[in-house]
């Protein structure tokens, strides 16, 4: 089906900043730049610097970068790491393949992880937590931080959607002991490809992540320093990367400028949930706009159905697939909210009459 407002679209993002990529790819080809060269350390001190720390270090992927933060705090088998109940599964994933057990949290009405209820599950081997920001929106830092103070815990920031957000002026991902990011293509900073990174202002964690996503080698005196993997980000994404990070503010911008077009539009609706919470400490960057629905598949197929791409991550929780044998101690909000959730496009592809169709087909559900 072609939709009248895909929930992305790659093409035309390509068209906005043409000139730009086709050079960053000519620059690359001519010089034969494959493998950690120029373009991925110019991107790394960019990176680092827009989200205020000391190091990036450009791996593979998020979940890589989700892996190589909890291998660098040495978890794994036999720790717990308290994780959200909804999230993208790799935030889970990571923990399960160090052989570090999961501990599950419920969310609260933002999405992130209900803080009032991970006291109630830590125990003796619990080592870290994983907030992660779902959607553009930060967890509460502020306290998971004074959590981690009074436990002794790592935090590791999952920070895959909310590269800009802040709280307190403070981004996310520079917090924890390190903050993890993707670059997958439909992320706010997205690659033609995977890809992702680690932000820290921790040395060993930085020099951990460096040697390990080369497999364990120090790459001036080839000297390996454990068994380690292959996860190094492609010089050519670092270099596509470096370009559209300088278009990122513009771009959240603008997304910000839909966000608050929805919000004036249809904040009337008595059914539908928006997706903002009016605390003056945050600065959101609507990765995604996520409403809940109290029609729930009748209302995203009635969008679909009209032309509109929409995404409903995710009806069902991942801790409900049997393959993962992961602990359902029962989630409600989470499972209230999966039945609910429809995240309506919200990209800087968008041009104003799509935004608008977008708001005409909402309300034309409501007045039937
Ligand atoms: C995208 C995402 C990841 C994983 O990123 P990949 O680059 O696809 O591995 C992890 N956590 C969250 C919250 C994400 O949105």
């Amino acid at each position: 089906m072609i939709y009248k407002v895909p929930f992305v679209d790659p093409k035309k993002n390509y068209q906005m900043i043409r000139s730009e990529i086709d050079q960053a790819y000519f620059d690359v080809m001519s010089k034969g730049d494959l493998v950690d060269r120029t373009h991925l350390k110019s991107f790394e001190r960019n990176l680092a610097q827009f989200v205020g720390t000391r190091y990036a270090v450009g791996l593979n992927s998020g979940y890589d970068a989700l892996h190589m933060s909890l291998r660098a705090s040495g978890i794994g088998s036999g720790d717990e790491v308290i994780v959200p109940a909804h999230t993208f599964v790799a935030t889970t994933s990571a923990v399960v393949n160090v052989g570090a057990t999961p501990v599950l949290v419920d969310v609260a009405k933002d999405f992130n992880i209900d803080i009032e209820k991970i006291e109630a599950v830590l125990t003796e081997k619990t080592k870290a937590i994983i907030p992660v920001h779902l959607s553009g929106h930060m967890a509460d830092m502020v306290r998971i931080m004074e959590i981690a103070e009074k436990y002794h815990l790592v935090i590791v920031e999952d920070a895959c959607q909310s590269l800009g957000a802040t709280l307190n002026g403070k981004s996310a991902g520079s917090w924890g002991l390190s903050g993890c990011w993707s670059f997958y293509p439909f992320k706010i900073l997205g690659g033609y490809g995977d890809g992702g990174a680690i932000t820290t202002n921790d040395p060993d964690v930085a020099l951990f992540a460096r040697r390990m996503r080369y497999n364990g080698e120090d790459r001036e005196t080839g000297e390996y320093h454990g068994h380690g993997f292959t996860c190094l980000l492609d010089n050519l994404q670092a270099a596509f990367l470096d370009v559209k990070l300088r278009h990122l503010p513009g771009w959240i911008t603008r997304r910000k400028e839909i966000a608050q077009e929805y919000r004036n539009t249809l904040s009337d609706i008595s059914d539908l949930v928006l997706p903002h919470y009016d605390d003056p400490r945050y600065d959101d960057i609507f990765q995604n706009y996520t409403v809940r629905s109290k029609q729930g598949n009748d209302f995203s197929e009635y969008l679909k159905k009209n032309g509109v791409e929409v995404l409903t991550q995710f009806r069902k929780p991942y801790y409900k697939h049997k393959a993962l044998k992961l602990n359902d101690r029962g989630f409600t909000e989470t499972e209230d909210l999966s039945r609910e959730v429809c995240s309506l496009p919200i990209n800087v592809e968008m041009d104003d009459d799509q935004v608008v169709y977008v708001i005409e087909i909402v309300r034309s559900f409501y007045k039937k």
